[in-house]
């Protein structure tokens, strides 16, 4: 297995369909990204209202100081009802950011919202590198992953610790809590040999294997 870094400086945009969807996808990357010089961040959260919005505008920032959010406001689970809209939101978004890594929901994921996201990333940023989080969900849809982010112990629990005090209005649903987190990012951990890790799907990869290869 060989690292891959990320060269120079890293402009990172994190897209979610939902309050929290970000921070549960790829928390540990964002604890790890604020780590490394000359990386900035900027989340796009595509639906949130009232104490939901708030939440996401503040949750962002405690995974990464200095991270901007914009909550969108669009339906929550409506979302493919609204596919012009959201196309539209993000083409907008991309007019005012040019990211070498974007962060968004899977293309197949289970719940209709994070599916949409997933499919029109690919199709709005084209030179971007597109790692799609997991959620990990009643739906069961966990699946084969093909990039891991390894993270240490204590990292992991920082995530979840922050998950915690950042969605308060989300801690009392029956399947969240601290070893749902800690189970996923175990076993992950576990396919890299790590304690613990994300993993992700790269949509694409390009490599630049030395001088001459390149056009
Ligand atoms: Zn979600």
């Amino acid at each position: 297995m060989i690292d891959l870094v990320p060269p120079g400086r890293t402009d990172v945009l994190c897209l979610g369909a939902h309050p929290d969807d970000i921070e549960v996808g790829c928390g540990g990357a964002l604890l790890s990204l604020a780590e490394r010089p000359g990386t900035t961040l900027t989340g796009v959260v595509l639906t949130g209202e009232g104490t939901r919005r708030d939440e996401a505008e503040a949750a962002l920032p405690q995974f990464f100081p200095g991270a901007s959010v914009e909550v969108l406001g669009l339906p929550d689970g409506r979302l493919p009802a609204h596919w012009a809209e959201a196309k539209e939101a993000l083409e907008s978004v991309a007019g005012r950011h040019r990211p070498t890594v974007i962060f968004a929901p899977r293309p197949d994921d289970a719940h209709q919202d994070h599916r949409l996201v997933g499919q029109l990333v690919t199709t709005v940023w084209r030179d971007a590198l597109v790692l799609h989080y997991e959620i990990p969900k009643w739906d069961g849809d966990l699946t084969r992953m093909t990039h891991y982010v390894p993270l240490s112990e204590e990292r992991a629990h920082r995530k979840v610790e922050l998950l915690n005090k950042s969605f308060p209005s989300q801690v009392h649903r029956d399947w969240w809590d601290d070893d749902f987190f800690l189970g996923l990012m175990r076993l992950r951990g576990a396919e890299i040999r790590s304690r613990h890790a994300e993993a992700y799907i790269a949509s694409k990869v390009r490599l630049d294997l030395g001088p001459g290869g390149a056009t």
